[in-house]
């Protein structure tokens, strides 16, 4: 589920992206795998032909227990940037990591999807950062995932405090949002045993 305030629009480094249509101040939630995302058990997965598990592997995300997830309302169409103003890092949901002015893209970074294991595509994102290929196996090395980790730590103390366009939901789905609202400030322990791979109403 997409949060309001982010729009479709014609991207300049891909062909449509998101766009906030508002500010959007870091610590917002800006989406997060739903009941309403379409989903592919393991089983439909091995069953799908190859041009068709291509095609949804673009826009979806291969979750831990082998399934795949389409995610709804245009959310699937968040474009990847090596400097990405979102990251869903061990958490559930993709978290605002700095403010995002009206009219910039709202991108996050690909290599985070590590369950996604040998994707990979060459990047466009003309970032200082850029790291040229991405490929989900970076998200497993150790300076980008702390560079990661140390970004989405200092967003969480402002979760509790910036106005959550997707309160109801993540307040009933997510377990990493509801440690944060009780306090939890520490990514290892808020994001414990559920991610953007492995969502907690999944397995609940
Ligand atoms: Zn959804
Ligand atoms: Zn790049």
């Amino acid at each position: 589920m997409l949060a309001s305030g982010v729009d479709i629009q014609a991207s300049p480094t891909h062909n449509v992206g998101l766009f906030a249509t508002r500010p959007i101040p870091a610590g917002t939630a800006l989406w997060l795998p739903c009941t309403k995302c379409s989903r592919w058990s393991k089983e439909e997965v091995a069953a799908l032909p190859e041009e068709r598990f291509t095609a949804l592997d673009t826009y979806g995300h291969l979750l831990a227990d082998g399934s795949l997830l389409l995610p709804c309302l245009g959310a699937y169409l968040m474009n990847h940037s090596c400097e990405a103003n979102v990251l869903d890092f061990g958490l559930d949901f993709g978290l605002a990591v700095r403010d995002i002015a009206p009219g910039e893209e709202v991108t996050c970074d690909y290599a985070t999807f590590v369950e996604d294991a040998g994707w990979s595509m060459e990047c466009n994102c003309r970032t200082g950062s850029c790291r040229g290929r991405v490929t989900t196996a970076q998200g497993t090395e150790e300076h980008l995932a702390g560079h990661w980790r140390g970004r989405i730590e200092a967003a969480l103390p402002l979760v509790a405090r910036v106005e959550q366009p997707l309160h109801d939901v993540l307040a009933e789905l997510s377990v990493p949002y509801q440690r944060i609202l009780r306090g939890g400030t520490v990514l290892a322990e808020v994001a414990s045993g559920v991610s953007v791979c492995a969502p907690a109403f999944m397995t609940a």
